[in-house]
């Protein structure tokens, strides 16, 4: 099979090919490419950065109409002057020598440049046919949390309602989907209660799995512009940056965080350090949790967790007596086998000692990707579009009223989650796949499996801005994608905040963005007349604001783009008529999203972890972002000469020095690690930042995901990427 950079390459060194379409931009020169005629030539456009759900605004600067540099924006709430190297880099993928310019098509194994038209062609009628012989239902996409939440709708829409598939998922679910499905279960809605403010009022701090200073580097530098002093709680297996920076390293055993947090909150209860009047009014189920936890005895949770007693009880003291106490989890928490009852636990903690809908307080999940919110309210996946349920025809009448379609194009029933969907090509029931802007090639856990999986696929369609990645080298029609900064839309951010994401360049040669991509496919496929009125990112907005009515979501309040760009972004809710404000926080009236307004303490006992170490495989594998340099599988960031001197080129294991002595490995040697799923080669870095009998690689790595043992959490079916059994050998033998 023909590498596709054999026929790209010539293609991006002498594009001159003829347009097909009235939608198809105008190829401009290849670099960043005039910007569009309605912005002055040397303006300075706001947009929220394109690479992680802090939601930073950039100020990008054009001269003579390009997009020639950017700095960052002193006046947005999010990050108040602020960007990590990733957000300073933000231009540089734009230009990047392996940016799709054209759709390719693969024949009898061979790739071939096509124009719009031809690749139009090719996607209906091998579409169709899979699902004229299989059922529409074997036909199943797969999106993302990076692309705008009108091209997410867009998405939603044309694929369920206009192309009859059932299943769709998200990339979202590798990182988020436990933080959905625990405020779901708890509060009645997938709502993060806090604002980026409450890093700064809160007078005790506590992270757990979360490595903000290296994962989310500007919501760091908001806790250290904290006045009064914090304690900084971290329970981490690891001695991460953050725990570096911490008044109290909680270093537990990995995965025993649901033991702790159920000890934590016995000895909370033991002394006296319960709310009962919040609890009363504002909850239910805490006298069976109550209960259940007095069996979490200090000395339990101490053999479990192999922390001593005495700083279990300095943990609870610290969060017994602070004021304003606020809990902040991530993918530690998130990409756990028993995920969402640990999130749980940290919310019955921040419930039962009413630390929640007050300033500094929250029991609040920090997201990853730029607009993986955007994907939770509005890709139509597993749930309905803007937070409603497929399952609930009141939902579903409602949503068809908006749209102005039959209801009866609304599936009745829930998509399949990515891993079903992955199991799904295995048993035969999935024959196609569309693949919208992520790696699943690299990022899917066990990725040995996926790439074996490939083979049984009838049509896989990619749809990106790379032509290059894991996943579009694999693919039977590639579709080039506009990136970041190539189109316009909304973003959603971790607090909740809905900001604005602008057009500063043109995408290369016949690239198109997303939306473009999606109205295209729909006229080609048929269905175009249900969009007459998707006519812009910006017209899509307004027919998400009418799908928010009515929702804890509700944002029909917001006048339009230029109302996000004028405030600085806006927090949902707003409802109309509501006071717009800068810092937003949920729950002030202590009433939850369930019918009873109350939120519920949810619990289960620990269960056991899939994989254990053994004889053979003795170390436990943690797995996280390495610097903050790095995203995810560096399709982008990997393009940086400036972000590639942050971090080593090769692979790299961190173990413990006493671990590497016993195998005589020392600093720098090259070591295999392997585990029951494949092996890699990495250099060995020696430190205590792991404790012995682990090691950690970050996820960034290509190789990573052949060592990861696919578990998931139970009811959010994410994948538990942060264990797995492994053993390390000197690669000289
Ligand atoms: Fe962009 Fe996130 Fe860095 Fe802010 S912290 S500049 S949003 S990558």
């Amino acid at each position: 099979m023909k590498p596709l950079a054999d026929f790209m390459e010539p293609l991006l060194r002498a594009w001159t090919g003829p347009l097909t379409s009235e939608l198809v931009q105008t190829p401009g020169k290849f670099g960043l490419g005039r910007v569009p005629e309605r912005l002055k030539p040397d303006a300075t456009v706001h947009s929220v950065c394109g690479y992680c759900s802090t939601g930073c605004s950039l100020k990008v600067h054009l001269r003579d109409g390009e997009a020639i540099n950017l700095s960052t924006n002193a006046d947005y709430p999010v990050n108040i002057g602020m960007a990590c190297p990733k957000g300073w880099e933000a231009l540089t993928p734009l230009t990047a020598p392996d940016r799709g310019v054209t759709p390719l098509v693969r024949d009898k194994g061979r790739t071939q440049p096509v124009d719009w038209e031809a690749a139009l062609r090719v996607f209906v009628s091998r579409v169709r046919d899979v699902q004229t012989r299989h059922g529409k239902e074997s036909v199943a996409f797969l999106s993302t949390g990076q692309i705008a939440t009108e091209e997410m709708a867009f998405l939603g829409v044309l694929a369920k309602f206009g192309m009859g598939m059932l299943h769709g998922d998200g990339n979202t679910r590798q990182c988020m989907a436990t933080a959905v499905t625990a405020y779901k279960q708890s509060f009645g809605f997938d709502a993060p209660p806090f604002t980026y403010q409450d890093f700064e009022e809160s007078d005790v701090l506590v992270f757990v799995g979360s490595n903000l200073c290296i994962a989310h580097p500007i919501m760091w530098q908001r806790v250290l512009r904290n006045r009064n002093n914090p304690e900084i709680i971290v329970i981490d297996p690891r001695r991460t940056e953050t725990a570096m920076n911490s008044t109290q390293h909680v270093a537990l055993r990995p995965k025993t965080d649901l033991t702790l947090l159920y000890g934590l909150a016995n000895l909370l209860i033991r002394m006296g350090a319960v709310k009962r009047e919040f609890v009363d009014v504002s909850t239910t189920g805490f006298d069976a949790f109550a209960e259940f936890v007095a069996g979490y005895t200090p000395e339990k949770v101490s053999e479990t967790t192999g922390l001593e007693i005495a700083q279990l009880e300095k943990v609870a003291g610290i969060i017994a007596t602070g004021k304003r106490v606020s809990f902040w989890w991530t993918m530690g928490v998130n990409q756990g086998h028993e995920a969402t009852r640990t999130a749980q636990a940290i919310i019955n903690i921040a419930l039962m000692t009413s630390n929640i809908g007050r300033p500094g307080t929250g029991a609040n999940s920090v997201t990853g990707q730029c607009n993986a919110m955007g994907s939770r309210l509005f890709s139509n996946t597993t749930g309905l579009l803007g937070g409603h349920d497929f399952l609930n025809p009141e939902h579903r009448a409602k949503v068809a009223g908006v749209l102005g379609i039959d209801e009866a194009l609304v599936p009745t029933q829930n998509s399949l989650a990515y891993d079903q969907i992955v199991a799904g090509i295995e048993s035969g029931r999935i024959k196609a796949l569309w693949i919208i802007a992520t790696n699943t090639a690299h990022s899917w856990i066990h990725q040995n499996s996926f790439r074996e999986l490939r083979k049984k696929l009838e049509f896989l369609v990619v749809q990106d801005m790379f032509y290059s990645t894991e996943t579009a080298e694999m693919a039977d029609l590639y579709l080039p994608a506009a990136a970041w900064g190539e189109k316009d839309g909304t973003f959603i951010n971790s607090e909740r905040r809905i900001g604005r994401i602008r057009q500063v360049s043109k995408a290369p040669g016949i690239a198109l963005s997303d939306f473009r991509i999606f109205r295209l496919i729909a006229d080609a496929w048929g269905c175009g007349e249900m969009f007459k009125e998707w006519t812009s990112p910006e017209a899509v907005f307004r027919v998400m604001q009418k799908i928010s009515v009515g929702q804890p979501c509700d944002f029909s309040g917001i006048e339009g783009y230029e109302m996000l760009e004028r405030e600085g972004g806006m927090q949902w809710p707003l409802p109309p008529g509501a006071k717009p404000e800068k810092q937003r926080r949920l729950f002030e009236d202590g009433k939850f999203y369930h019918p009873d307004q109350k939120a519920k303490f949810l619990f289960e006992s620990p269960r056991p972890i899939a994989e254990e170490t053994c004889a053979n495989y003795p170390f436990v594998l943690l797995t996280g972002r390495g610097t903050s340099s790095q995203w995810h599988t560096q399709t982008r960031t990997g393009k940086s000469d400036v972000l590639r001197k942050l971090y080593p080129k090769e692979c790299y294991v961190e173990m413990h020095p006493e671990d590497a002595a016993k195998l005589a490995i020392g600093e720098n040697r090259r070591v295999i690690v392997r585990s029951r799923r494949g092996k890699l080669t990495a250099t060995a870095f020696l430190t205590a930042t792991v404790s012995r009998g682990q090691v950690f690689i970050p996820m960034h790595y290509a190789t990573t995901n052949q060592l990861t043992y696919a578990d998931f959490d139970p009811y959010s079916r994410q994948p538990s990427y942060k264990y797995c059994a492994v053993s390390i050998e000197r690669a000289d033998g």
